[in-house]
């Protein structure tokens, strides 16, 4: 199984990440990644960028060191509600948008209302893919998650950050997230979560998790460049205008 697109990553802009998109793109080509997202994090989190930086993605390259770039952001979730930190005038200007829950940027909750947080951002016409509900940092309904996965055709993230060893209770969650994932059968997308260039296009401990639990290429969708960018294509096609948004 090869996977050829990277949409989660983050530059020197997110505040807690090292390197630049240049780095990053460098990183990505010679790791055979096709499509990188560079998605820092949404504003409301200390050293995030400023919502200036997210209006003039536009006047970035298509294409760095031959890897075509999608600009966008890691949004992050700031209530129950499951509102986001970036206006939709913002969001829906970019080539993806990635949504999640943050400590810190979020008040917390019960299982419930963690759940339907996440879930409520998940029908968010601008929300293209949510990301590490695995993480163990929250309560989840991980079942509902997948089910709503599948429901609404929305990938959710497998993530390789939150697997990686120091991350403790991860594997559990992130385990028992891709079996459900495999009964559902909701898109599923492989995120490194790259904080520094040479972890860009890393999925070693994603890959190892859906070879465990028996999950199909055809389940991944960035086994396919073309599948990704037809996924954001049809997403895009199918939202509401920013006025009646
Ligand atoms: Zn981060
Ligand atoms: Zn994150």
């Amino acid at each position: 199984m090869e996977i050829v697109v990277d949409l989660h990553t983050h530059t020197i802009s997110s505040g807690h990440a090292y390197s630049t998109l240049a780095d990053n793109a460098l990183a990505a080509s010679r790791r055979g990644i096709k499509l990188l997202g560079m998605t820092d994090h949404g504003p409301s989190m200390p050293g995030a960028p400023h919502l200036y930086h997210f209006g003039n993605l536009e006047i970035l390259p298509e294409e760095l060191h031959g890897v075509t770039i999608l600009p966008g952001v890691e949004a992050n979730i700031t209530s129950h509600e499951g509102e986001l930190d970036i206006p939709i005038r913002y969001l829906a200007r970019m080539k993806v948008v990635l949504v999640g829950l943050h400590e810190i940027c979020y008040p917390g909750g019960t299982t419930e209302e963690n759940t339907q947080a996440y879930i409520n951002a998940m029908k968010n016409p601008f929300t293209d893919m949510m990301v590490h509900p695995g993480r163990p940092q929250f309560e989840l309904d991980l079942e509902r998650i997948a089910y709503t996965s599948a429901e609404l055709s929305i990938p959710v993230e497998i993530n390789n950050s939150s697997l990686s060893s120091e991350k403790k209770g991860a594997w559990g969650n992130c385990r028992r997230f891709a079996r459900y994932m495999l009964q559902y059968q909701g898109p599923i997308i492989l995120g490194s979560d790259a904080h520094f260039s040479d972890l860009v296009g890393g999925f070693d401990h994603a890959l190892s998790l859906v070879h465990e639990v028996g999950i199909k290429e055809n389940q991944i969708l960035n086994t396919s460049a073309e599948r990704v960018l037809d996924y954001l294509a049809t997403r895009r096609k199918n939202r509401p205008s920013i006025l009646e948004a």
